[in-house]
């Protein structure tokens, strides 16, 4: 037993920060990075505090002038280098992103794929920076906009698209000139390491990202810096709240992104199988860990009668698994065994309130791998608005099934959510679609689609408490956040005789 905990010691892998260019391990109290198929310890993730923050944040400062300096085209052609280094790595990231989050194989390709995208849209960045001029607004006065960086700008971001959810914020920060500090979810540590090797590949130079490790006090080091101009978050609502306050009070620009919970209603109309798939796939996808799951259906009149049978069929089929190894499950685990415990319990007091557990994955056994963090799809029908399963994000592989007589009022009790991400109706109505796209309460809205979760080209658009902020992430909004513009007005003097201007329009 002794032998196999010091060759497990041995077996971690490293977690190591980068400032200035340089990977240094630090000496400090750790926390366990599991993988979550098996609930081994697979690494220890450093809690960094103010003085590697600092360290960081001054490599970050003395980069900015020389990388500001860089002509966007260079930089483009940096990040050009870094997407053809991803695509050449793409199944060995897929592998680490699986391994530490437990998402199937499936899922991390889309995760790192969404990333990719966003290293993409940063590519074009000389066309994205482009500002506007005007010629004569006023006689002999021309004005135009340019767009400049900002300085140091940081990230946070959460466990559950350890690839992506960085990718949102650094390509698009560094394009527009900005050095930057990412801290990733001490949980998922291992993928962002792996991709910032590859930029480092790709020929950063030297402190231009840098990347630390670590939980509140890390985080309030990079809140309170005085060398940090911008902060981006993305995670749980209340601590998305708590970035954005502390970070304006300290003066900084903050894109601050929450949790959420999403609807998708079913109309009578609706292809039953396209429509269960779509559920199935929005709610199940990622073990239910995403801001974009599709948490409640939303199901109308006859509909009930239509796709709740198939839907709840088709989520007792769902097949729970380790991830780690092939056959390759439906669906893996969840993150900890503490948030997995969380969830069954939110289960437990779903069923107290008065909700019908029609699809059950409390006690699911999974072959091979008795110590994963593994929930089976659960399926929660007759919920109302006032229970608890109603109010919190789950987080999970939980689908709520709230029924309504028509569109009307379902529309009315969804606005009512404080929540802001995302909806999609699956419907034949044309205007059934309209309606809805024209009064629901939310940022994203899908049609006939589970996940409306927008893409790279546009920004991903959470409202009330999904988003705290301006300017979201991904597409102009992005560019607009990472830079700040300067409006110049232009009048050019007559020199008189001796002027060369003068001389030769004359001749
Ligand atoms: P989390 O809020 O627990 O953690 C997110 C980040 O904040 C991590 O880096 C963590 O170290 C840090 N953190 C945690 N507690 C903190 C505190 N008290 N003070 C300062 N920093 C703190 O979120 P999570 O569990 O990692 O991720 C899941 C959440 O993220 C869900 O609520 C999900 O909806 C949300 N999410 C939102 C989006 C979006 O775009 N809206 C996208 C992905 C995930």
């Amino acid at each position: 037993m002794l032998e196999l905990g010091v060759w497990s010691f041995f077996m971690l892998e490293p977690c190591p920060i980068w400032f200035g260019g340089q990977w240094h391990q630090v000496n400090a109290a750790t926390s366990p990075v599991h993988n979550p198929s098996t609930g081994d310890v697979i690494a220890e993730a450093p809690m960094c505090g103010p003085k590697e923050v600092d360290a960081a944040v001054q490599a970050a400062a003395a980069a900015f002038p020389a990388w500001w300096e860089t002509p966007p085209t260079e930089r483009a052609r940096v990040l050009f280098r870094f997407k053809t280094l991803l695509e050449e790595n793409f199944e060995d990231i897929v592998r680490c992103n699986t391994r530490e989050h437990g998402k199937t194989l499936v899922e991390s390709r889309g995760d790192v794929r969404r990333g990719i995208e966003m290293v993409e849209f940063a590519c074009g960045i000389p066309s994205l920076l482009m500002g506007e001029s005007i010629e004569n607004l006023a006689r002999g006065i021309d004005c135009d906009t340019i767009r400049q960086p900002l300085g140091v700008c940081a990230g946070i971001t959460p466990f559950n698209f350890p690839a992506m959810v960085p990718l949102w914020m650094y390509p698009v920060a560094l394009a527009c000139g900005n050095t930057f500090v990412l801290k990733p979810s001490e949980k998922v540590p291992l993928t962002a390491i792996k991709i910032a090797k590859l930029l480092d590949q790709a020929g950063l130079p030297k402190g231009v990202l840098n990347l630390v490790h670590g939980g509140r006090e890390c985080v309030d080091a990079l809140l309170t810096h005085p060398k940090v101009k911008a902060i981006s978050f993305v995670g749980s609502t209340p601590v998305a709240k708590y970035i954005f306050e502390t970070g304006t009070r300290h003066g900084k620009r903050v894109q601050s992104n929450g949790g959420a919970k999403n609807f998708v209603f079913l109309m009578s109309d609706a292809d039953v199988e396209n429509s269960v798939r779509g559920v199935i796939e929005g709610a199940y996808g990622c073990a239910g860990e995403r801001c974009m799951a599709a948490s409640t259906a939303v199901v109308i009149g006859d509909a009930a009668k239509k796709v709740l049978p198939p839907l709840i069929e088709a989520a007792r089929a769902i097949k729970v698994g380790p991830t780690d190894r092939e056959p390759q499950p439906n669906m893996g685990p969840l993150i900890t065994r503490q948030h997995r415990d969380r969830v069954a319990q939110l289960i437990e007091t779903g069923a107290k309130e008065g909700a019908k557990v029609a699809a059950d994955g409390r006690g699911v056994k999974v072959d091979g791998a008795p110590n994963g963090f593994f929930l089976g799809a659960t399926v929660l029908d007759e919920v109302q608005a006032g229970m608890t399963v109603a109010k919190e994000e789950i987080f999970g592989p939980v689908l709520n099934v709230m029924r309504f007589d028509d569109l009307d009022s379902a529309i009315e009790a969804a606005n009512r959510s404080p929540y802001g991400n995302g909806a999609s109706i699956f419907t034949r109505s044309g205007k059934a679609a309209r309606e809805f796209k024209h009064r629901i309460r939310c940022g994203m809205v899908g049609i006939n689609i589970g996940v409306p979760a927008s893409m790279a080209w546009f920004p991903f658009n959470g409202w009330n408490e999904s988003f705290f902020g301006d300017l979201h992430m991904q597409g102009k909004e992005g560019v607009q956040f990472f830079t700040q513009q300067k409006v110049t007005t232009t009048r050019w003097f007559s020199f008189g005789e001796g002027d060369i201007w003068h001389r030769e329009t004359k001749s």
